[in-house]
C-alpha cells in the first residue's frame, strides 16, 4: 500500500474498519463534543502508526488544541466513567464505563511544546499547537496524527515526514538533540526496530554516541520501565542483543551483558514456559533467564541502578545463588535437596530449571518442582497431639523426619509411616 496516496476518505474508512462499533462510538462521542466546543481533536502516535501498518491497537492517545480538562470532564459527565486530571501537564485520563473491546482508559493531552532544561531530565511544558506537540515526539513514524472532530474526520497530519519513513521502514529522530534530551528514546528505537523490522536512518545512527553519554542521568524507574517493556516484546532477545552491540546495556550498568550463551538460555527458557505449572510471569522469568549467572555482587550493582521491587530482587538473588550451588545437589539425597530448595523462592527454582541445560542437575530441580515439593507425610500435628505428645518444636522435627523418609524412599506406604512414627516416638520418649 502506498501510504502517500491515502486520501482523507481512505483514512476515515480505515479508521472505521479498524475500530469495533463500540470503540468507534467512544471516539465519535469525544469528537462530537470537541466539535461542539470548537476544539481540534487528534489521535496521535502509536495508534496512527499501527493503523497505517495494518495492526491497529487500543492505545487511544488524543491531543486537543485547547482546554483538554474541560473536554474530558464533560465527556465523563455525559458518558459516565471517571476522569483523573494532571493540571500541571494539562492532561486527563478518562476511564470510560467498561465495554466490549474498549480500552481501560483514554489519554487526553493538551497540545504542548516541551523544553529540556537538562539532558535526560523531564521537560518543562507549555501549551502549543499540534505541530509543537508532534515535534516533541521521539521518531517521525510516531509523529503522525489523524484529526477526528467534525468534517475534519480522517485528515492526516504529516508535517515531519513520518509517512514517507513509515513506508520506507525507517526510524528517524526529529532533531539532533533527541537522544541527549531523552535517552529512553534509544531503547524505544531498538524496540521498534525489532518489532517492525525497520532500519535506522544514518543520521540517527550518528546521534547514538551522544545519547549514550546521557544514559547515566536517567532515573532508575525510567530505565527499568524501558527494559520491562522490552522483555515483554516477542523479539526481546534480538532487542537485547542489539542494545548490547550499541553499548546501551553497558551504559546502564557494566554487569548487564548479553552474549550467545545468555541468548540461548533466554530463548529456550521462554519458549519452554508452558511446561511448568504456576510459572513466574513472562517478565519475571525473562529477567531471571537474562541475569541468572551474574554473580551476587554484580546483581547488587544492577539492583541499585534499576530499583527492582523487593520480590524481583529476592528472586534474582536466589536464582543467581542457586545457579552456583545447583550442581552440588546431584550428589545429595532427595530430602537434603528439598531442605535446600524449600528455602528458595519457588519462582527462582522454576527460572533456573528452565535456564539450565538438560542433565542431572536440571533433573534434580525438575524432580523437586514436579513431585518432591508436594510430598508430605500423612501424619499431621493434630495426629501427634492425639497420641498425647505435648505440642512443641519436637512436632516439626518428627514431621520433617517422616517427610524425609518418604522422599528418600525409606517408606512407601501409610503403614510403614505409622511404624516409623512409633519408632521415632519411642526414641524421643
Ligand atoms: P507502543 O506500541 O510500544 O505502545 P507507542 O508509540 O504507542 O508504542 P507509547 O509509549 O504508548 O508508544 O507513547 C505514545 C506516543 O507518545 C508515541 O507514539 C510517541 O509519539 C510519544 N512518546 C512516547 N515516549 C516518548 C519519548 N520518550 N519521547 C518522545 N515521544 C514519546
Ligand atoms: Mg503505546
Amino acid at each position: 500500500m502506498t501510504f502517500s496516496r491515502l486520501t482523507k476518505s481512505d483514512l476515515s474508512v480505515r479508521l472505521d474498519q479498524a475500530l469495533s462499533s463500540e470503540q468507534g462510538r467512544l471516539l465519535k462521542t469525544a469528537a462530537d463534543l470537541a466539535t461542539l466546543q470548537h476544539l481540534p481533536l487528534y489521535i496521535v502516535g502509536g495508534f496512527v502508526r499501527d493503523l497505517l501498518l495494518g495492526r491497529p491497537g487500543l492505545d487511544f492517545d488524543l491531543v486537543v488544541v485547547g482546554d483538554v480538562i474541560g473536554l474530558a470532564r464533560t465527556l465523563a459527565a455525559r458518558q459516565g466513567g471517571r476522569v483523573t486530571v494532571h493540571s500541571k501537564f494539562k492532561t486527563a485520563q478518562w476511564f470510560p464505563p467498561p465495554g466490549e473491546g474498549l480500552p481501560g482508559f483514554v489519554d487526553f493531552i493538551t497540545a504542548r511544546a516541551e523544553i529540556y532544561k537538562h539532558p535526560a531530565a523531564l521537560p518543562t511544558v507549555k501549551p502549543g499547537t499540534l505541530i509543537d506537540d508532534l515535534r516533541r515526539r521521539d521518531f517521525t513514524i510516531n509523529a503522525l496524527a489523524i484529526r477526528l472532530d467534525g468534517l475534519h474526520y480522517g485528515e492526516l497530519s504529516d508535517e515531519l515526514g513520518g509517512l514517507e519513513d513509515l513506508e520506507a521502514g525507517i526510524l528517524r529522530t526529529l532533531h539532533s538533540q533527541s537522544f541527549q534530551d531523552d535517552p529512553t528514546r534509544l531503547f524505544r528505537m531498538v524496540r521498534y526496530q525489532a518489532r517492525y523490522g525497520f532500519n535506522i536512518a544514518p543520521e540517527t545512527l550518528a546521534l547514538i554516541p551522544g545519547g549514550l553519554l546521557q544514559i547515566n542521568h536517567l532515573s532508575a524507574e525510567r530505565v527499568r520501565h524501558e527494559l520491562d517493556l522490552i522483555l515483554e516484546e516477542e523479539n526481546a532477545a534480538s532487542i537485547l542483543k542489539r542494545l548490547e552491540k550499541l553499548g546501551i546495556l553497558e551504559s546502564v550498568h557494566p554487569a548487564l551483558e548479553w552474549n550467545q550463551v545468555i541468548q540461548k538460555r533466554f530463548e529456550k527458557g521462554l519458549n519452554a514456559e508452558q511446561d511448568l505449572s504456576h510459572s513466574p510471569s513472562r517478565r519475571t522469568l525473562a529477567w531471571a533467564l537474562w541475569l541468572m549467572d551474574v554473580p551476587s555482587s554484580g546483581l547488587v550493582g544492577v539492583e541499585k541502578r534499576l530499583h527492582f521491587d523487593s520480590a524481583l530482587r529476592d528472586m534474582l538473588q536466589a536464582a543467581s545463588t542457586l545457579v552456583v550451588q545447583a550442581g552440588s545437589l546431584t550428589g545429595k539425597k532427595p530430602s537434603q535437596s528439598v531442605a535446600a530448595l524449600d528455602k528458595i523462592p519457588l519462582k527462582a527454582v522454576q527460572a533456573v530449571t528452565l535456564g539450565l541445560p538438560a542433565g542431572a542437575t536440571q533433573q534434580v530441580l525438575r524432580n523437586y518442582l514436579e513431585s518432591w515439593r508436594v510430598i508430605k507425610p500423612k501424619t499431621t500435628g493434630y495426629d501427634l497431639k492425639k497420641r498425647g505428645l505435648p505440642p512443641g518444636p519436637e512436632y516439626k522435627t518428627l514431621l520433617r523426619k517422616l517427610r524425609a523418609a518418604w522422599l528418600d524412599g525409606e517408606i512407601k506406604t501409610p503403614e510403614q509411616e505409622a511404624a516409623l512414627l512409633d519408632k521415632l516416638i519411642k526414641s524421643v520418649g
